[in-house]
Protein backbone atom coordinates (compact mmCIF):
# COMPACT_ATOMS: atom_id res chain seq x y z
CA UNK A 1 0.00 0.00 0.00
CA UNK A 2 0.98 3.44 -0.50
CA UNK A 3 1.41 5.78 2.62
CA UNK A 4 1.32 9.28 3.16
CA UNK A 5 2.14 11.03 6.51
CA UNK A 6 0.30 14.27 7.21
CA UNK A 7 2.31 16.62 10.41
CA UNK A 8 -0.83 18.33 12.18
CA UNK A 9 -4.66 16.61 13.29
CA UNK A 10 -6.14 20.32 12.70
CA UNK A 11 -9.07 20.73 10.11
CA UNK A 12 -6.77 21.35 7.31
CA UNK A 13 -4.95 18.28 7.41
CA UNK A 14 -7.72 16.18 8.29
CA UNK A 15 -9.57 17.91 5.37
CA UNK A 16 -6.33 16.48 3.46
CA UNK A 17 -6.18 13.31 4.84
CA UNK A 18 -9.90 12.87 3.50
CA UNK A 19 -9.05 14.54 0.00
CA UNK A 20 -6.63 11.68 -0.58
CA UNK A 21 -8.60 8.77 0.89
CA UNK A 22 -11.07 9.97 -1.60
CA UNK A 23 -9.28 10.27 -4.98
CA UNK A 24 -7.13 7.61 -3.99
CA UNK A 25 -8.65 4.51 -2.27
CA UNK A 26 -5.30 2.77 -2.10
CA UNK A 27 -3.38 5.14 -0.15
CA UNK A 28 -2.92 5.01 3.95
CA UNK A 29 -2.45 8.33 5.99
CA UNK A 30 -0.36 8.36 8.86
CA UNK A 31 -1.64 11.94 10.71
CA UNK A 32 0.95 13.00 13.69
CA UNK A 33 -0.03 15.74 16.04
CA UNK A 34 1.95 17.15 19.08
CA UNK A 35 -1.29 17.22 20.71
CA UNK A 36 -2.38 13.74 22.81
CA UNK A 37 -5.70 14.86 20.93
CA UNK A 38 -6.93 15.58 17.08
CA UNK A 39 -8.80 18.53 16.45
CA UNK A 40 -6.57 21.18 16.19
CA UNK A 41 -7.93 24.78 15.86
CA UNK A 42 -11.77 23.13 16.62
CA UNK A 43 -10.39 22.06 19.93
CA UNK A 44 -8.45 24.50 21.07
CA UNK A 45 -9.48 27.59 18.76
CA UNK A 46 -12.03 27.92 17.73
CA UNK A 47 -14.93 29.22 20.93
CA UNK A 48 -16.24 27.03 22.94
CA UNK A 49 -19.35 28.89 22.56
CA UNK A 50 -19.39 28.37 19.17
CA UNK A 51 -21.54 24.80 19.18
CA UNK A 52 -22.35 24.58 15.71
CA UNK A 53 -18.59 25.16 14.26
CA UNK A 54 -17.24 23.11 17.60
CA UNK A 55 -19.66 20.21 15.87
CA UNK A 56 -17.23 19.74 12.53
CA UNK A 57 -15.51 17.20 14.75
CA UNK A 58 -17.88 14.91 14.13
CA UNK A 59 -16.95 14.76 10.70
CA UNK A 60 -13.58 15.12 10.73
CA UNK A 61 -13.73 11.91 13.57
CA UNK A 62 -15.29 10.01 10.45
CA UNK A 63 -11.88 10.32 8.79
CA UNK A 64 -9.47 9.82 11.27
CA UNK A 65 -11.75 6.82 12.29
CA UNK A 66 -11.62 5.61 8.70
CA UNK A 67 -9.43 2.31 8.93
CA UNK A 68 -6.60 3.69 6.42
CA UNK A 69 -6.32 6.38 8.39
CA UNK A 70 -3.70 6.42 11.80
CA UNK A 71 -3.40 8.99 14.14
CA UNK A 72 -0.14 9.44 16.24
CA UNK A 73 -0.91 12.07 19.04
CA UNK A 74 1.10 13.46 21.38
CA UNK A 75 4.15 13.07 18.64
CA UNK A 76 5.85 16.54 17.94
CA UNK A 77 7.57 16.23 14.25
CA UNK A 78 10.75 17.49 15.19
CA UNK A 79 11.44 16.92 18.65
CA UNK A 80 9.90 13.70 18.66
CA UNK A 81 10.59 12.43 15.40
CA UNK A 82 12.66 14.28 12.86
CA UNK A 83 10.84 15.74 9.86
CA UNK A 84 13.92 14.12 8.13
CA UNK A 85 13.11 10.42 9.16
CA UNK A 86 9.49 11.21 8.40
CA UNK A 87 10.34 12.37 4.54
CA UNK A 88 12.72 9.16 4.49
CA UNK A 89 10.02 6.73 4.91
CA UNK A 90 6.79 8.14 3.30
CA UNK A 91 6.85 9.40 -0.43
CA UNK A 92 4.97 11.99 0.21
CA UNK A 93 4.67 14.47 3.53
CA UNK A 94 1.87 17.37 3.83
CA UNK A 95 2.53 19.70 6.83
CA UNK A 96 -0.50 21.21 8.16
CA UNK A 97 1.10 23.01 11.32
CA UNK A 98 -0.90 26.46 11.26
CA UNK A 99 -0.35 29.64 12.70
CA UNK A 100 1.00 28.96 16.11
CA UNK A 101 2.83 32.32 16.44
CA UNK A 102 1.60 35.67 17.93
CA UNK A 103 1.66 38.93 16.13
CA UNK A 104 4.13 41.44 18.52
CA UNK A 105 2.48 44.83 19.43
CA UNK A 106 5.58 46.29 19.04
CA UNK A 107 4.75 49.49 21.41
CA UNK A 108 6.18 50.50 24.42
CA UNK A 109 4.89 48.94 27.43
CA UNK A 110 4.05 45.48 25.17
CA UNK A 111 6.06 43.93 27.80
CA UNK A 112 4.47 44.55 30.70
CA UNK A 113 2.40 42.01 33.11
CA UNK A 114 -1.46 42.22 32.60
CA UNK A 115 -1.01 41.91 28.76
CA UNK A 116 -1.48 39.03 26.92
CA UNK A 117 -2.25 37.55 23.30
CA UNK A 118 -5.53 36.73 22.91
CA UNK A 119 -3.88 33.02 21.50
CA UNK A 120 -2.76 32.40 25.46
CA UNK A 121 -6.40 33.60 26.54
CA UNK A 122 -7.46 31.14 23.82
CA UNK A 123 -5.58 28.37 25.01
CA UNK A 124 -6.68 28.76 28.39
CA UNK A 125 -10.40 28.91 28.07
CA UNK A 126 -10.66 26.07 25.59
CA UNK A 127 -7.93 23.88 28.22
CA UNK A 128 -5.16 23.39 26.12
CA UNK A 129 -2.31 21.42 27.96
CA UNK A 130 0.30 23.78 29.44
CA UNK A 131 -1.72 26.72 28.77
CA UNK A 132 -0.66 29.32 30.99
CA UNK A 133 -3.93 30.73 33.16
CA UNK A 134 -5.19 34.65 32.42
CA UNK A 135 -4.11 36.92 34.85
CA UNK A 136 -6.95 37.36 37.81
CA UNK A 137 -7.26 41.06 37.07
CA UNK A 138 -9.30 41.64 34.58
CA UNK A 139 -12.28 43.50 35.56
CA UNK A 140 -11.75 46.16 32.92
CA UNK A 141 -10.13 44.59 30.18
CA UNK A 142 -8.84 46.47 26.34
CA UNK A 143 -9.24 43.74 23.66
CA UNK A 144 -6.45 45.01 20.46
CA UNK A 145 -7.78 44.25 17.32
CA UNK A 146 -10.82 44.23 14.24
CA UNK A 147 -10.91 40.68 14.08
CA UNK A 148 -13.48 37.71 14.80
CA UNK A 149 -10.85 36.74 17.57
CA UNK A 150 -11.05 40.10 19.42
CA UNK A 151 -14.94 39.14 19.84
CA UNK A 152 -14.12 35.92 20.93
CA UNK A 153 -12.03 37.36 23.74
CA UNK A 154 -13.96 39.81 24.34
CA UNK A 155 -17.48 37.60 24.69
CA UNK A 156 -16.31 34.68 26.63
CA UNK A 157 -14.82 37.12 29.00
CA UNK A 158 -18.26 38.71 29.19
CA UNK A 159 -20.10 35.66 29.31
CA UNK A 160 -18.32 35.12 32.57
CA UNK A 161 -18.19 31.15 34.14
CA UNK A 162 -22.22 31.09 34.35
CA UNK A 163 -22.34 31.88 30.46
CA UNK A 164 -20.50 28.83 29.71
CA UNK A 165 -21.82 25.78 31.53
CA UNK A 166 -23.78 24.28 28.28
CA UNK A 167 -20.18 24.25 26.60
CA UNK A 168 -17.06 21.99 27.30
CA UNK A 169 -14.64 24.29 29.19
CA UNK A 170 -12.92 22.79 31.91
CA UNK A 171 -14.48 23.17 35.30
CA UNK A 172 -10.95 25.48 36.97
CA UNK A 173 -11.65 28.41 33.75
CA UNK A 174 -15.59 28.13 34.51
CA UNK A 175 -14.67 28.84 38.29
CA UNK A 176 -11.73 31.24 37.74
CA UNK A 177 -13.99 33.21 35.38
CA UNK A 178 -17.12 33.49 37.78
CA UNK A 179 -14.30 34.06 40.79
CA UNK A 180 -13.08 37.29 38.76
CA UNK A 181 -15.47 38.66 36.43
CA UNK A 182 -14.77 41.13 33.22
CA UNK A 183 -17.68 44.14 33.43
CA UNK A 184 -15.97 46.18 30.64
CA UNK A 185 -14.32 45.61 27.43
CA UNK A 186 -12.90 48.45 25.24
CA UNK A 187 -12.71 46.96 21.81
CA UNK A 188 -9.72 48.86 20.13
CA UNK A 189 -9.68 49.27 16.39
CA UNK A 190 -6.83 50.92 14.69
CA UNK A 191 -8.92 51.11 11.53
CA UNK A 192 -12.83 52.34 11.16
CA UNK A 193 -15.89 50.11 11.17
CA UNK A 194 -15.82 49.92 7.23
CA UNK A 195 -12.27 48.82 7.31
CA UNK A 196 -12.64 46.16 10.06
CA UNK A 197 -12.94 42.39 9.43
CA UNK A 198 -15.69 41.44 12.54
CA UNK A 199 -18.45 39.42 10.44
CA UNK A 200 -21.62 40.37 11.17
CA UNK A 201 -22.93 37.10 12.82
CA UNK A 202 -20.40 37.53 15.24
CA UNK A 203 -21.27 41.06 16.10
CA UNK A 204 -24.84 40.47 16.32
CA UNK A 205 -24.00 37.62 18.99
CA UNK A 206 -23.47 40.35 21.89
CA UNK A 207 -27.27 41.49 20.95
CA UNK A 208 -28.42 38.27 22.99
CA UNK A 209 -26.13 39.19 25.60
CA UNK A 210 -28.45 40.35 28.66
CA UNK A 211 -27.33 42.89 30.61
CA UNK A 212 -24.37 44.05 28.51
CA UNK A 213 -24.51 48.29 27.23
CA UNK A 214 -23.11 48.04 23.93
CA UNK A 215 -21.27 51.52 22.79
CA UNK A 216 -19.71 53.06 19.82
CA UNK A 217 -18.67 56.42 18.63
CA UNK A 218 -21.27 58.04 16.18
CA UNK A 219 -18.76 60.30 15.07
CA UNK A 220 -16.54 57.06 13.70
CA UNK A 221 -19.28 55.79 11.41
CA UNK A 222 -19.80 56.88 7.71
CA UNK A 223 -22.77 56.92 6.09
CA UNK A 224 -24.24 53.21 5.44
CA UNK A 225 -25.82 53.32 1.92
CA UNK A 226 -23.04 55.12 0.39
CA UNK A 227 -22.23 53.69 -3.25
CA UNK A 228 -19.85 50.53 -3.92
CA UNK A 229 -20.18 48.97 0.06
CA UNK A 230 -20.16 45.34 -0.44
CA UNK A 231 -23.23 43.60 1.95
CA UNK A 232 -21.07 42.28 4.66
CA UNK A 233 -19.87 45.70 5.66
CA UNK A 234 -23.55 47.62 4.94
CA UNK A 235 -24.33 44.98 7.61
CA UNK A 236 -21.37 45.49 10.12
CA UNK A 237 -22.29 49.64 9.74
CA UNK A 238 -25.79 49.23 10.43
CA UNK A 239 -24.90 46.79 13.45
CA UNK A 240 -22.38 49.82 14.52
CA UNK A 241 -24.85 52.36 14.05
CA UNK A 242 -27.63 50.11 16.20
CA UNK A 243 -25.09 50.60 19.00
CA UNK A 244 -24.55 54.06 19.09
CA UNK A 245 -28.04 55.16 18.80
CA UNK A 246 -28.78 52.05 21.48
CA UNK A 247 -30.89 53.55 24.47
CA UNK A 248 -28.14 54.43 27.22
CA UNK A 249 -28.88 51.21 29.99
CA UNK A 250 -27.36 50.54 33.27
CA UNK A 251 -26.73 47.50 32.86
CA UNK A 252 -23.40 47.06 34.99
CA UNK A 253 -20.95 45.51 32.15
CA UNK A 254 -20.25 46.97 28.79
CA UNK A 255 -18.48 46.66 25.41
CA UNK A 256 -17.63 50.39 23.85
CA UNK A 257 -16.09 49.86 20.54
CA UNK A 258 -13.65 52.84 19.93
CA UNK A 259 -12.33 52.91 16.22
CA UNK A 260 -9.62 54.81 14.70
CA UNK A 261 -7.62 54.40 17.82
CA UNK A 262 -4.31 52.50 17.09
CA UNK A 263 -2.63 51.45 20.68
CA UNK A 264 0.51 54.08 21.30
CA UNK A 265 1.54 52.27 24.56
CA UNK A 266 0.43 50.57 27.37
CA UNK A 267 1.66 51.72 30.78
CA UNK A 268 1.72 51.50 34.82
CA UNK A 269 3.99 51.34 37.83
CA UNK A 270 4.95 47.00 37.83
CA UNK A 271 1.56 46.24 35.23
CA UNK A 272 -0.17 47.56 33.33
CA UNK A 273 -2.95 50.50 33.97
CA UNK A 274 -3.93 52.15 31.05
CA UNK A 275 -3.69 51.90 27.26
CA UNK A 276 -2.60 55.37 25.65
CA UNK A 277 -4.87 55.97 22.39
CA UNK A 278 -4.10 58.99 20.35
CA UNK A 279 -5.39 61.75 22.15
CA UNK A 280 -7.18 59.58 25.06
CA UNK A 281 -6.31 57.02 27.56
CA UNK A 282 -8.21 53.89 29.03
CA UNK A 283 -7.77 52.58 32.60
CA UNK A 284 -7.46 49.27 32.21
CA UNK A 285 -6.60 45.64 34.06
CA UNK A 286 -5.71 43.63 31.28
CA UNK A 287 -4.83 44.14 27.43
CA UNK A 288 -5.37 41.45 25.25
CA UNK A 289 -3.95 41.40 21.52
CA UNK A 290 -5.67 39.95 18.95
CA UNK A 291 -3.84 41.28 16.00
CA UNK A 292 -3.63 38.19 14.14
CA UNK A 293 -1.26 34.54 13.87
CA UNK A 294 2.10 33.81 12.09
CA UNK A 295 3.28 30.20 10.91
CA UNK A 296 6.85 28.94 12.82
CA UNK A 297 9.61 28.08 10.65
CA UNK A 298 10.50 24.07 10.72
CA UNK A 299 13.71 23.28 10.60
CA UNK A 300 14.83 22.16 7.17
CA UNK A 301 11.36 23.43 5.51
CA UNK A 302 11.93 26.92 3.61
CA UNK A 303 10.09 30.07 5.29
CA UNK A 304 8.89 33.66 4.59
CA UNK A 305 9.44 35.83 7.48
CA UNK A 306 7.41 38.28 6.13
CA UNK A 307 4.15 36.26 5.42
CA UNK A 308 4.43 33.88 7.86
CA UNK A 309 4.21 31.08 5.78
CA UNK A 310 6.09 28.19 3.87
CA UNK A 311 6.65 29.25 0.12
CA UNK A 312 5.00 26.91 -2.26
CA UNK A 313 3.32 26.77 -6.10
CA UNK A 314 -0.06 24.75 -5.52
CA UNK A 315 0.77 23.12 -1.90
CA UNK A 316 3.95 21.83 -3.17
CA UNK A 317 6.70 22.93 -1.15
CA UNK A 318 9.09 20.40 -3.40
CA UNK A 319 8.36 17.04 -4.93
CA UNK A 320 7.69 14.92 -1.62
CA UNK A 321 6.60 17.69 0.86
CA UNK A 322 3.77 19.50 0.58
CA UNK A 323 1.48 22.69 2.79
CA UNK A 324 -2.15 23.16 3.72
CA UNK A 325 -4.23 25.33 5.64
CA UNK A 326 -2.85 28.46 7.73
CA UNK A 327 0.98 27.35 7.13
CA UNK A 328 0.00 27.45 3.24
CA UNK A 329 -1.66 30.84 2.84
CA UNK A 330 -1.69 32.54 6.53
CA UNK A 331 -4.15 33.01 9.02
CA UNK A 332 -7.47 33.75 7.32
CA UNK A 333 -10.62 32.08 6.41
CA UNK A 334 -13.11 29.78 8.54
CA UNK A 335 -12.40 26.50 8.92
CA UNK A 336 -13.96 25.47 5.74
CA UNK A 337 -12.16 27.67 4.34
CA UNK A 338 -9.94 24.43 4.49
CA UNK A 339 -11.34 22.03 2.39
CA UNK A 340 -10.80 23.91 -1.05
CA UNK A 341 -7.20 24.62 0.21
CA UNK A 342 -6.26 20.65 1.23
CA UNK A 343 -8.15 19.57 -2.07
CA UNK A 344 -5.83 21.90 -4.18
CA UNK A 345 -2.69 20.62 -2.06
CA UNK A 346 -3.83 16.26 -2.63
CA UNK A 347 -4.18 17.23 -5.99
CA UNK A 348 -1.04 18.65 -6.85
CA UNK A 349 0.41 15.96 -4.22
CA UNK A 350 -1.72 13.47 -6.67
CA UNK A 351 0.34 14.21 -9.53
CA UNK A 352 3.85 13.52 -8.02
CA UNK A 353 2.75 10.40 -6.31
CA UNK A 354 3.33 7.18 -8.35
CA UNK A 355 0.65 4.71 -8.68
CA UNK A 356 1.23 0.58 -6.83
CA UNK A 357 3.60 1.58 -4.49
CA UNK A 358 4.24 -0.50 -2.06
CA UNK A 359 5.40 1.16 1.27
CA UNK A 360 6.89 -0.40 4.24
CA UNK A 361 5.01 0.12 7.78
CA UNK A 362 7.53 2.79 8.93
CA UNK A 363 6.27 2.71 12.49
CA UNK A 364 8.57 5.42 13.66
CA UNK A 365 6.52 5.55 17.12
CA UNK A 366 7.44 2.64 18.75
CA UNK A 367 8.89 3.80 21.63
CA UNK A 368 6.92 6.80 22.35
CA UNK A 369 3.46 6.98 24.73
CA UNK A 370 1.48 7.82 21.39
CA UNK A 371 -2.05 8.59 21.22
CA UNK A 372 -3.67 5.81 19.20
CA UNK A 373 -7.56 6.59 17.91
CA UNK A 374 -8.55 4.27 20.66
CA UNK A 375 -6.56 6.05 22.99
CA UNK A 376 -8.89 9.32 22.09
CA UNK A 377 -12.17 7.83 21.90
CA UNK A 378 -11.16 6.76 25.66
CA UNK A 379 -10.34 10.64 26.18
CA UNK A 380 -13.87 11.76 24.62
CA UNK A 381 -15.78 8.60 26.83
CA UNK A 382 -13.51 9.86 29.90
CA UNK A 383 -14.88 13.73 29.32
CA UNK A 384 -18.31 12.67 28.98
CA UNK A 385 -18.29 11.10 31.99
CA UNK A 386 -16.19 14.38 33.75
CA UNK A 387 -19.45 16.31 32.57
CA UNK A 388 -21.82 13.98 34.07
CA UNK A 389 -20.59 14.65 37.35
CA UNK A 390 -21.51 18.14 36.97
CA UNK A 391 -24.81 17.65 34.73
CA UNK A 392 -22.60 18.89 31.81
CA UNK A 393 -22.43 17.07 28.51
CA UNK A 394 -18.94 17.10 28.28
CA UNK A 395 -15.84 18.87 30.39
CA UNK A 396 -12.75 18.97 28.50
CA UNK A 397 -9.59 17.14 30.26
CA UNK A 398 -6.72 19.96 30.23
CA UNK A 399 -3.74 18.00 31.47
CA UNK A 400 -1.22 16.30 28.93
CA UNK A 401 -0.36 13.82 31.51
CA UNK A 402 -3.95 12.51 32.62
CA UNK A 403 -5.08 12.93 28.56
CA UNK A 404 -1.81 10.21 27.84
CA UNK A 405 -2.48 8.22 30.91
CA UNK A 406 -6.31 7.72 29.98
CA UNK A 407 -5.15 7.14 26.18
CA UNK A 408 -2.56 4.65 26.98
CA UNK A 409 -3.78 3.05 30.36
CA UNK A 410 -5.66 -0.52 29.43
CA UNK A 411 -9.57 0.21 29.64
CA UNK A 412 -11.15 0.61 33.13
CA UNK A 413 -7.74 1.09 35.21
CA UNK A 414 -7.99 5.05 34.79
CA UNK A 415 -9.96 6.96 37.41
P1 LIG B 1 -7.86 39.20 11.43
O1 LIG B 1 -9.25 38.99 10.98
O2 LIG B 1 -6.79 39.25 10.41
O3 LIG B 1 -7.84 40.54 12.32
C1 LIG B 1 -6.65 41.05 12.85
C2 LIG B 1 -6.90 42.46 13.30
O4 LIG B 1 -5.73 42.92 13.98
C3 LIG B 1 -7.16 43.45 12.17
O5 LIG B 1 -8.23 44.27 12.53
C4 LIG B 1 -5.85 44.24 12.10
O6 LIG B 1 -6.04 45.57 11.69
C5 LIG B 1 -5.45 44.25 13.55
N1 LIG B 1 -4.04 44.52 13.77
C6 LIG B 1 -2.97 43.91 13.21
N2 LIG B 1 -1.82 44.42 13.69
C7 LIG B 1 -2.18 45.39 14.57
C8 LIG B 1 -1.46 46.29 15.38
N3 LIG B 1 -0.12 46.27 15.39
N4 LIG B 1 -2.14 47.16 16.16
C9 LIG B 1 -3.49 47.17 16.15
N5 LIG B 1 -4.24 46.35 15.40
C10 LIG B 1 -3.59 45.47 14.62
O7 LIG B 1 -7.34 38.05 12.43
P2 LIG B 1 -8.02 37.24 13.62
O8 LIG B 1 -9.03 38.01 14.34
O9 LIG B 1 -6.84 36.70 14.35
O10 LIG B 1 -8.75 36.03 12.87
C11 LIG B 1 -8.02 35.10 12.05
C12 LIG B 1 -8.98 34.40 11.09
O11 LIG B 1 -9.85 33.51 11.82
C13 LIG B 1 -9.90 35.39 10.37
O12 LIG B 1 -10.10 34.95 9.06
C14 LIG B 1 -11.16 35.30 11.18
O13 LIG B 1 -12.34 35.71 10.49
C15 LIG B 1 -11.19 33.83 11.53
N6 LIG B 1 -12.04 33.61 12.72
C16 LIG B 1 -13.34 33.34 12.50
C17 LIG B 1 -14.19 33.18 13.57
C18 LIG B 1 -15.64 32.91 13.32
O14 LIG B 1 -16.04 32.74 12.19
N7 LIG B 1 -16.49 32.88 14.29
C19 LIG B 1 -13.72 33.30 14.87
C20 LIG B 1 -12.36 33.58 15.08
C21 LIG B 1 -11.53 33.74 13.97
P3 LIG B 1 -5.88 46.00 10.14
O15 LIG B 1 -7.09 45.48 9.46
O16 LIG B 1 -5.79 47.48 10.22
O17 LIG B 1 -4.60 45.35 9.64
Amino acid sequence: MTRVAVVGAGPSGVFAAAALLDRRPDVHVDVYDRSPTPFGLVRYGVAPDHLKIKSVARALSRTLGDPRVRFHGNVDIGPDVPLAALRAHYPAVVLATGSPGTNGLGIPGADLPGHMPAGDLVDWYNGRPGARPAPAERRRVAVIGGGNVALDAARILLRGGSGLRHTDVPEHVLRDLDEHPTTDVHLVVRRGPAESRFTPAELAEFESLSDLDLRVDTAALPITDRAGIDRVTATRLATFRRWSTGRARTSGRSLTVHFHSPPVELAGRDRVEYVALPGTRLAVDLVVSAIGFRGRPLPGVPFDPERGTVPHELGRVEPGLYVTGWIKRGPTGVVGTNKACAQETVATLLTDLPTGRSDADPDLTADLPTVTWSGWLAIERAESALGATRARARTTIHDRHRLVRIATEPEGTTP
